[in-house]
């Protein structure tokens, strides 16, 4: 989850016109569809529980998920729920203020991980690393007693490139954050339908609709070690320096061609398969 500037509640005269948020909605809901239908992530008769952290990127899945949810051909429920981890400062008030104003159904957990981050967080180690997978933990046995058959999280399409440079830079691997994953035990089913919308269009939104959007107020986020928002500054930069960059590299993790890699298990080594062509 990334760290948010704690907005509060913006005033939609401060934002876009009218027309260009409806706009910029249905460009975001089109493609939150779609992830949805090329990684079969909601099922007739699903609960999806939604994890609302209170930062732009929560807020904005689940009130595009109720949209599509109005219209969908499938009949599925949703569960708002957000996890108090008990750092200091936090303002679940102002996430539970604005669920119930909503009509949204949820569930406000509490969780303090606090006294767990002091006490394991190893020197070079990143917090949001350790208290992410507490979260998982929580969600995993909240899923369970909320009866929900999907976990949806926020991570949009930046989250997938800064991981991708993150893996290959410093863990020597080509990966990312699966749009639909099924935990090992093969009990739970995490999905990111934000996994073709990009950041920037997510804090215009969520801007426009004037989300209250809450910082984490974690402190163990904020440490050098913490190489995430280093990649995403390199990828921003990039960005601007060759527009249409991200949407280069969001393609290329849809297609790969994995007889052009340097991994052995995917190439013909045994004679079998295709050939190389000289031009290769
Ligand atoms: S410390 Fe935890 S809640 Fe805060 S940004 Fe990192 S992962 Fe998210």
């Amino acid at each position: 989850m990334n760290q948010e500037v704690k907005l509060g509640q913006l005033s939609r005269a401060e934002s876009l016109p009218a027309d260009a948020v409806a706009a910029l909605e249905t460009s975001i809901a089109r493609r939150v569809g779609r992830a949805i239908k090329d990684f079969t992530m909601i099922d007739d008769g699903d609960r999806v529980m939604v994890a609302v952290s209170g930062g732009k990127d929560s807020w904005t899945l689940l009130h595009i998920l109720r949209k599509l949810q109005k219209r969908a051909p499938v009949k599925f429920e949703l569960i708002a729920v957000n996890i108090d981890q008990g750092y200091p400062g936090y303002r679940r008030d102002l996430i539970e203020a604005y669920l119930a104003r909503e009509g949204y159904t949820y569930y406000m957990a509490h969780n303090p991980t606090y006294d767990i981050m002091q006490e394991k967080l190893e020197p070079g180690s990143t917090g949001c690393s350790l208290c992410s997978r507490l979260r998982r933990g929580t969600l995993y046995r909240l899923a369970d007693e909320l009866g929900a058959s999907k976990i949806a999280l926020g991570h949009h399409a930046d989250d997938l490139l800064v991981t991708l440079l993150l893996s290959i830079f410093f863990r020597g691997e080509i990966r990312t954050m699966p749009p639909r994953l099924v935990s090992d035990d093969e009990r739970h089913v995490v999905i990111r339908p934000l996994c073709y919308v990009y950041e920037d269009e997510i804090r215009r939104y969520a801007q426009a609709m004037g989300f209250p959007v809450v910082s984490c107020a974690s402190p163990f986020c904020e440490d050098d070690s913490n190489m995430r928002p280093q990649m995403k500054r390199l990828l921003d930069q990039l960005e601007r320096q060759y527009p249409r960059l991200k949407n280069s590299m969001l393609a290329a993790l849809g297609k790969v061609n994995v007889t052009h890699l340097l991994d052995r298990r995917y190439l013909p080594l045994n004679g079998a398969g295709r050939r190389e062509s000289p031009s290769s």
